[in-house]
């Protein structure tokens, strides 16, 4: 990644710790090692972490073969590498040194927790989530422009994917064919597309399979790939052949909660508040034991992230805030809806990302 102020993330984490009571933060594998740093870890046996302390330069302790690996970033951090024999763990004690307290990324291997919590006897150890998640959560104006390349991907093939061919295919063919329009429309790495037709549409994250659709199918494709490392996510419904009065209703169900849940969401809105929308419409139309998940996740480095606009969360949104909004209703043995589409919070609504037909797709 590049084009980033990793100076200024740094440095807003650092002035975050300087107003807790927190020593150090460490952070190893997973998104917030990039998002402060450019650098993303191998996630393997051998310990990468950064250490970021409350005073001082922020050390990135790495393997020394991965060293030649890490972009320098002058007066962001400082790299150590470790040799095959030396003992990482003594080494990131010793940075850490006297703390009391320390903050560490909660997608850190067990592994290194527990031998640091060895090493480290008098350190309290907790999750860095609250910190690193205040910092990635409003995305900058550099982040949602790759959201929005990465939507606009997204979408193009959607377009595509209405005029496709379906029938006769395994779902697992299509959901190749589905990852190459990607990459071919301006994704970088296609990282899922899922297919899931006629009754496996009920299972919201179907593994596709040898099933090879056929007339009368509907199809539920919820797809998604990243630009400059930021997300797509979004889900159309195709129908081979012309749908059932009853497969056209719940599309109609879903579609009307969707647009529910859009025009809800807006600064100072509660992320629950916006679940609660889209929830109203399907439980006022009959369904409501068949919508089974939330409403939706936030997005960025991470494809599921902060915001989760589910109920129980009183999150308020707040400008820049990304995230889908993706109700569905899953008929078990027949059929299912999802229509998924990213949106970021603006100063008076939100826009979206994803512009492409929410329409139901009648393909051959
Ligand atoms: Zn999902
Ligand atoms: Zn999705
Ligand atoms: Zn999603």
């Amino acid at each position: 990644m590049s084009g980033f102020d990793y100076a200024a993330r740094m440095d807003q984490a650092r002035r975050e710790l300087t107003g807790s009571d927190i020593d150090v933060l460490l952070v190893s594998v997973g998104s917030d090692l990039p998002y402060l740093t450019g650098y993303e870890a191998m996630p393997l046996e051998r310990l990468t972490i950064a250490v970021v302390p409350r005073e001082g330069d922020p050390v990135l302790v790495v393997p020394e073969l991965e060293a030649p690996r890490v972009d320098r970033v002058p007066g962001v951090f400082t790299v150590q590498p470790w040799g095959e024999t030396e003992d990482v763990i003594e080494i990131v004690a010793g940075l850490v040194g006297g703390a009391g307290k320390a903050m560490i990324g909660d997608q850190t291997w067990s592994v290194f927790l527990l031998e640091l919590q060895r090493a480290l006897p008098h350190t309290a150890f907790r999750s860095a989530r609250p910190l690193t998640e205040a910092l990635r959560v409003i995305k900058e104006p550099a982040e949602i422009e790759l959201l929005r390349r990465a939507g606009a991907s997204a979408d193009v093939v959607a377009g595509l994917l209405a005029q496709h061919t379906f029938a006769g295919k395994a779902e697992a063919v299509v959901s190749r064919e589905v990852s190459e329009m990607l990459e071919a429309n301006g994704t970088d790495v296609a990282e899922f597309a899922i297919v899931a037709s006629g009754p496996n549409g009920a299972s919201p994250h179907h593994e596709p399979g040898e099933r090879v659709i056929g007339e009368g199918d509907g199809i539920v494709i919820d797809f998604g790939g990243t630009v400059g490392g930021y997300g797509s996510d979004t889900t159309r419904n195709f129908h081979v052949g012309e749908p059932s009065a009853r497969y056209m209703e719940v599309h109609e169900v879903v579609r009307a909660a969707q647009k529910a849940a859009i025009v809800t969401a807006r600064p100072g809105v509660a992320a629950q508040d916006v679940d609660r929308a889209a929830r109203r419409v399907i439980t006022d139309s009959g369904y409501s034991e068949f919508f089974i998940h939330r409403t939706g996740h936030g997005i960025g480095l991470d494809t599921h992230e902060d915001p989760y606009i589910v109920e129980g969360n009183g999150q308020v949104l707040q400008p820049g805030m990304a995230f889908s909004i993706e109700p569905g209703v899953y008929l078990p043995g027949e059929f299912g809806v999802r229509i998924e589409d990213i949106v970021v919070c603006t100063e008076n609504g939100v826009d979206r990302m994803n512009r492409s037909s929410r329409r139901i797709a009648v393909v051959g």
